[in-house]
């Protein structure tokens, strides 16, 4: 983004909307652009992190089945190894630990004393510590959410929630000059901008084609849904006890269990392939079948029962459930890209302008298993 830019509009604000806003408002510091940029996070949910970002299970990867991938979640991992020397607040406020993801495997029991505390042990599983790579780390995503929206106030973003952004006006470009937003209270705002950044997670091709009804490109998405459900932990909280850990070689599906810094387990499943995503803002709700399983799961798995007596469990308390939808592209890699402003609209008085375009997209992710 140039120099004679002022004001950006970020519409999402999940992990990807709010860091792209926390690193473009450190860029505009560190030239000395700050007094002169504005940047508005536009959010349909009640709260940042309120869909996907928030809900997700928090594992920091490296290494990805995918060449490119590779060598971006090493890009990224190193980010996150200098975000956590420049501020330690994130240990306990967004509880980050690194080294701490595990998977199961049906074998002899080695390394059982580096699983948490809140898990079953048993001779019969071997612990790999490679399970998502030999470098990982885990947040816990609602503290990582809130430490991101302090950080980016403190360098005076905007941050807009429970408000749609439900248009775009080009000119004659193709430029993005202004978008409509919606407020809760159903008025209507215009916000005139001079950059555009689409990050609304899995709501971006349905987002996008709203847009830019007559754009040429057509976006593509993969439903992946994951049913979840947070557990109070029963067991004191320590170090450890922020850990992932998959079991998906012991049940034959997926099956994973992420112990957060906040006192409470995170559970899920399998993927649903056929999920709807819900309206924005609002959140997927969980399916009852699966929520079952899933609490039986639990009780399998997590430290529950009754010292000395298998028959007598602890009640596990339900802090929150839900489904949340992985913003998925069919080449399952990540999509950052300006849009080439003859793609936006086939608009026919359409001009090419020499400063270029400015509308980007930002979504998806990319698969690690
Ligand atoms: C079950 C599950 C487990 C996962 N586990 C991991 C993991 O361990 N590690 C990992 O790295 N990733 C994981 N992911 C993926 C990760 O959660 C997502 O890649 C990431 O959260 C996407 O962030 P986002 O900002 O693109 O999307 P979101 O968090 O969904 O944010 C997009 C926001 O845009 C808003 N929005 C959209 N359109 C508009 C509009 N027109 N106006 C206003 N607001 C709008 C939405 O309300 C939403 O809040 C998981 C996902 C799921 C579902």
């Amino acid at each position: 983004m140039s120099a004679d830019n002022k004001t950006t509009v970020i519409v999402g604000a999940g992990s990807i909307g709010l860091w792209t806003a926390y690193h473009l408002a450190h860029a505009n510091r560190r030239t000395g652009l700050s007094s002169s940029s504005t940047i508005i996070v536009i959010e349909a949910s009640a709260s940042a992190f309120g869909e996907t970002s928030g809900t997700c299970t928090g594992c920091i990867h490296y290494k990805f089945n995918d060449e490119i991938m590779d060598e971006f979640g090493k890009y990224s991992f190193a980010a996150w190894r200098d975000l956590a020397a420049e501020s330690n607040k994130l240990y306990d406020a967004a509880g980050l630990r690194f080294d701490s993801i595990f998977g199961l495997t049906k074998n002899d029991g080695d390394g059982q004393e580096l699983l948490p505390d809140w898990l079953r042990k048993s001779d019969a599983w071997r612990v790999d510590t490679e399970f998502l790579g030999a470098e990982n780390a885990m947040v816990n995503p609602v503290g990582l959410g809130k430490w991101l929206e302090r950080a980016c106030i403190d360098m005076d973003v905007r941050i807009q929630t429970s408000t749609k952004v439900t248009a775009v006006e080009l000119d004659q470009g193709n430029r993005a000059t202004a978008v409509t937003v919606i407020r809760e209270d159903s008025s209507s705002v215009r916000i005139p901008c001079d950059n555009f950044v689409l990050a609304g997670g899995p709501w971006t091709p349905m987002v996008y084609k709203t847009l830019f009804p007559s754009s040429s490109i057509q976006i593509d998405s993969a439903t992946e849904a994951g049913d979840w459900i947070i557990f109070r932990n029963p067991n004191p909280v320590a170090k450890n006890s922020v850990a992932f850990v998959g079991l998906n070689d012991i049940v034959g599906e997926k099956l994973e269990f992420a112990g957060r810094n906040d006192g409470t387990i995170w559970v899920c499943g399998a993927k649903d392939h056929k999920g709807t995503l819900p309206p924005l803002g609002s959140r997927g709700l969980p399916d009852a079948a699966r929520i079952a399983e899933l609490t039986g799961r639990a009780y399998h798995f997590l430290c529950v029962h009754n010292a000395g007596d298998l028959d007598a469990f602890e009640e596990l308390e339900v802090v929150a459930l839900g489904r949340a939808f992985r913003p998925v592209t069919l080449s399952g890699r990540p999509m950052m890209a300006l849009v080439e402003p003859d793609k936006l609209s086939t608009y026919n008085g359409f001009r090419a302008d020499e400063r270029g375009g400015n509308v980007f997209l930002c979504w998806g992710m990319g698969l690690g298993d």
